[in-house]
C-alpha cells in the first residue's frame, strides 16, 4: 500500500492524550457542528482562553497543545465535566436525525437522501478550500441542512494547496502563497479503499486512469466526501489536478470539474449511497449529471430517456449574471476529456456534447450552464432579481419564448444566523424574545426586535465594535513586529482607527465589478467627509483578488494607495487576508457595510445579510438582495437607473448620502449620547434579516420546492431546452 504524504489521522495520537474523562472532546472537535454552537465554542475556549485565540478558534490544534497538566485538572472539574457531558449529549442528538423540522414535515422522504455537489465550501476558516460567496453559501447550505435534518451528502474537492494567503506589498501589488492545508490541524478523515487501496474509485479521462481518494469531514449531521488525487499510483501530472482551486488556467479546470463530477458520482456508489435527488450549486459541477446518463446507458436504457430520467431527479442553482462568468470549454477539449466514457457504450459522443450547445456560444463552445440546464428538471436563480436576468440570459436555450416563460425560479439566498451573528446579539436577543427564537422561522417574532432596548444594544454594538478595533491594532502591531509590514505601510493598516468614529466596512472579493474604489472617485470630496473633525468616518478595507485577475490586484493597489495617504489621517485602512475568520468580525464590528456592485452583476450579495443579521445597516446599490431586502427604515440605497457605466453618478450619490443621512444620523445623539434614529435603523436592519435572509428560511424553501418535488415527483409536463 502506498500513502503519498505523511498523514496517519491525528486522530489516535489526540485521543491518546486526552484524559479519559475527557475522551469525547477529539469527537467534538472533528465534527464542524462545534463551530456554531454557542455551549461548545464556550467550552473549547475555557480549556485555554489565549490558546483558543492564539490558534484561531481551531479545536484540534487546540487539543494538541494545551498543557497536558491544564486537562488533568479540567477531568477533575466537576463544573466544567458537567459542562462536557451537556456538550456529549447535545452531539448524539446531533447526529440523530430523529426530531428535526425536515423529518416532522416529510416523514414520508425518510432515508431519502439529497447529493448536493460544490467546487468549494466555506465551513469554517480552518479548512480554506473556498474562495469567497459561492463556498460560503455552500458551508451556509450544509449547515442549515444540518439543523433541519436535511439529508444531504456533499461532495466536493479537498485542495491540498487551499485557496491562497494574501499579503500586500508595500507598492500594494498582492501576492498570493499557498494555504497549504495541514492534516494534522483539519477535521478530515481518510475513506479507505477497497483491500486497503488509498483510493476509493478510478476515474479515466485524456487516456489514462486516474485514482481518486475521498476525506470525510463531518458538517453536523451532513457528511462531505472531499476528493482528491495526489496519490503515488497517479501519473505525476495528475497527482496535483485538485490541488488548487481556480487556478491553472481552463486546461485543469476541464480536469477539476471532470473529476469532481464524474469521481464524486463513483465516490457515492462505492460508499453505498444512492441519493433520491442530486443538486449542482453551480455549473462546475455539472458533470455529475453527465456521468448519471453514462450509468443508465452502461445499464441499457436510451440515451434519450436516460436523459430525461437525469433531468427529473436534478437541481441546479445558478449564480452568475454575466455570460463570460459561466464556465465553458473548447468542444474538442471536452470530447478528449469524454470521449473514453461513452466509445464502449455506442453512443455517439456529438449526441452527449450537444447537451453542452448554447447557441451564443456557438458551435464550439461546451457551456456548463447548458448542460446543467439540459439536464435538471428544476433551476433557480439566487435572488429575485437574479431569476430575471437569468431567466432573460437563458432564453436562447427555450428559443421563441419570452423570458417570463423559461422555466428557471429563484431561492433567494440566506445566511446561516448560528454562524454570523454575533455571541452577544445572540444572548440580547435569548433575553428580550425568549429562548425559542432560533428554533423556528417566524416572521412575526422578528418584530419583537424592534422593541430591543436602545442603550443594550448601543453597548452590545460597542462591545463588538471594540474587539474589531482591537484585532486590527494587534494584527498591524505582530505584523510590523515580524516585520512583514515596513513602517510605511503601518497606519495602513489600521491602527489609528478609533472606536468613537463612524466606521465603514467594504470587504469582499476584489471583482471590478464591485468596484471597490469607486468611492474615491472624487479624492477630495471623500477627504472632507472623512476628516471632518466634528463627525469624522473612516472607512476599513479587506478583500483578495483572484491570483489571475489582474485589473482586480489594480483596483486592490489602488485602494491599497489610499490607506497611506496622510490626506486621510489615518482613516481608511486595508486589513489583509479576507477570509470568514476576519469577514465576522467585520460583519459584527463597523457601523455601516458598504457594497456598491455595477448593477446587475451582484447576483445576491451575502455579505450585506450577515452584517443586517449583527444590527449593521448596509448602503448598497440596488443590486441582488438588496432589491428585495431594502425596506427604507435598514439602510440606505442607490437606484439602479442612476447607476450609469462610469459609476460618477454612483459616487455622487453615496457622497450625498454620506454627508446629508449617514454621518449627520449616526452623529445626532441624545441626551444619554444615544443616536436614536440610527439604533432604529440597527433594529429594522436585524428585523428584516431575520425575516428574510436567514439560510433557514432559503433550505425551507429548497426542501419544499425543489428537493421534495424531484424526490416525490409531480404530474407537471417536463419542459426542456431545445436540443
Ligand atoms: C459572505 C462572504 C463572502 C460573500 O460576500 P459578498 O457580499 O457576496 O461579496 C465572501 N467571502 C467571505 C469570506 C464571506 O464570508
Amino acid at each position: 500500500m502506498t500513502v503519498s504524504s505523511p498523514l496517519p489521522p491525528a486522530a489516535a495520537r489526540d485521543a491518546a492524550a486526552l484524559p479519559q474523562r475527557l475522551v469525547g472532546l477529539r469527537s467534538l472537535a472533528h465534527n464542524l457542528a462545534w463551530s456554531w454552537n454557542r455551549e461548545v465554542r464556550q467550552l473549547f475556549r475555557e480549556i485555554d482562553e489565549s490558546l483558543w485565540h492564539r490558534l484561531r478558534h481551531n479545536p484540534i490544534r487546540l487539543l494538541q497543545q494545551v498543557a497536558p497538566a491544564r486537562l488533568a485538572a479540567l477531568a477533575e472539574d466537576p463544573r466544567f465535566c458537567a459542562w462536557y457531558d451537556e456538550a456529549m449529549q447535545w452531539l448524539a442528538r446531533e447526529t440523530d436525525g430523529a426530531h428535526t423540522w425536515y423529518s416532522r414535515t416529510y416523514p414520508e422522504l425518510r432515508g431519502q437522501t439529497v447529493a448536493y455537489f460544490c467546487a468549494e465550501f466555506g465551513v469554517h476558516d480552518s479548512v480554506p478550500i473556498y474562495s469567497g460567496g459561492l463556498g460560503v453559501l455552500a458551508g451556509d447550505h450544509l449547515k442549515t441542512a444540518s439543523d433541519l435534518g436535511v439529508p444531504l451528502v456533499a461532495v466536493g474537492i479537498l485542495y491540498r494547496n487551499g485557496y491562497f494567503d494574501q499579503r500586500v506589498r508595500l507598492d500594494g501589488w498582492q501576492e498570493d502563497s499557498d494555504a497549504r492545508i495541514d492534516f494534522s490541524a483539519v477535521p478530515v478523515d481518510p475513506v479507505p479503499g477497497t483491500n486497503g487501496a488509498p483510493h476509493l474509485v478510478t476515474v479515466r479521462t485524456f487516456g489514462r486512469d486516474i485514482h481518486i481518494r475521498a476525506w470525510r469531514m463531518q458538517v453536523g449531521r451532513v457528511p462531505v466526501y472531499l476528493l482528491d488525487s495526489d496519490l503515488d499510483s497517479n501519473h505525476p501530472a495528475d497527482r496535483p489536478l485538485l490541488s488548487k482551486l481556480y487556478s491553472g488556467g481552463p486546461a485543469m479546470r476541464l480536469r477539476q470539474e471532470w473529476l469532481l463530477g464524474v469521481g464524486g458520482v463513483r465516490v457515492l456508489r462505492a460508499l453505498g449511497i444512492a441519493p433520491a435527488a442530486w443538486h449542482a450549486n453551480e455549473g462546475h459541477a455539472a458533470f455529475m449529471m453527465l456521468e448519471r446518463v453514462r450509468e443508465r446507458c452502461a445499464a441499457g436504457v436510451d440515451f434519450e430517456e436516460a436523459v430525461a430520467q437525469v433531468r427529473s431527479e436534478s437541481i441546479f442553482t445558478t449564480h452568475t449574471p454575466v455570460p463570460a462568468g459561466h464556465d465553458h470549454f473548447p468542444v474538442a477539449e471536452v470530447r478528449a476529456c469524454t470521449e473514453g466514457a461513452w466509445k464502449e457504450l455506442g453512443v455517439p459522443v456529438d449526441r452527449v456534447l450537444r447537451l453542452g450547445y448554447q447557441p451564443e456560444a456557438g458551435e464550439e463552445t461546451f457551456h456548463m450552464t447548458a448542460l446543467s440546464m439540459r439536464l435538471s428538471r428544476r433551476i433557480n436563480g439566487v435572488s429575485r432579481r437574479h431569476g430575471i436576468v437569468a431567466r432573460e440570459m437563458s432564453r436562447s436555450l427555450w428559443p421563441g419564448r419570452p423570458a417570463e416563460r423559461v422555466p428557471l425560479g429563484h431561492v433567494t439566498n440566506g445566511v446561516h444566523l448560528a454562524t454570523w451573528m454575533a455571541n452577544p446579539i445572540m444572548a440580547l436577543l435569548d433575553e428580550h424574545l425568549g429562548p425559542a427564537w432560533g428554533h423556528a422561522h417566524d416572521p412575526a417574532l422578528w418584530e419583537q426586535v424592534l422593541t430591543l432596548d436602545d442603550r443594550e444594544l448601543w453597548e452590545t454594538h460597542g462591545k463588538l465594535k471594540g474587539i474589531l478595533m482591537r484585532l486590527i491594532r494587534e494584527e498591524a502591531r505582530r505584523a510590523f513586529g515580524r516585520r512583514d509590514l515596513e513602517a510605511a505601510q503601518l497606519v495602513g493598516a489600521g491602527p489609528l482607527l478609533d472606536s468613537h468614529v463612524l466606521t465603514i466596512g467594504f470587504a469582499r472579493r476584489f471583482a471590478t465589478y464591485k468596484r471597490a474604489d469607486l468611492v474615491f472617485r472624487d479624492v477630495e470630496r471623500l477627504r472632507r467627509i472623512v476628516t471632518n473633525a466634528d463627525r469624522p468616518v473612516q472607512l476599513v478595507f479587506a478583500g483578495k483578488a483572484h491570483p489571475a485577475d489582474t485589473p482586480g490586484k489594480q483596483v486592490l493597489q489602488r485602494v491599497y494607495e489610499f490607506t497611506r495617504d496622510p490626506a486621510f489621517e489615518g482613516r481608511v485602512a486595508f486589513v489583509e487576508d479576507y477570509g470568514m475568520h476576519l469577514a465576522h468580525l467585520l460583519v459584527q464590528g463597523v457601523d455601516l457595510w458598504l457594497n456598491l456592485p455595477r448593477v446587475p452583476l451582484e447576483a445576491s450579495g451575502t455579505s450585506g445579510m450577515k452584517a443586517a443579521l449583527n444590527g449593521v445597516p448596509q448602503l448598497s446599490t440596488i443590486d441582488g438582495w438588496w432589491e428585495e431586502g431594502f425596506e427604507g427604515n435598514n439602510g440606505w440605497a442607490i437606484p439602479p437607473e442612476v447607476d450609469g457605466d462610469d459609476g460618477v453618478l454612483t459616487a455622487d450619490r453615496l457622497y450625498a448620502l454620506l454627508e446629508e443621512e449617514v454621518v449627520p444620523r449616526y452623529y445626532d445623539r441624545d441626551a444619554h449620547g444615544l443616536p436614536r434614529q440610527w439604533l432604529a435603523m440597527m433594529k429594522h436592519a436585524i428585523r428584516v434579516a431575520g425575516q428574510q435572509f436567514t439560510a433557514r428560511r432559503m433550505l425551507e424553501q429548497y426542501a419544499r420546492a425543489y428537493y421534495a418535488p424531484a424526490i416525490l415527483g409531480d404530474n407537471l409536463p417536463d419542459d426542456p431546452p431545445s436540443a
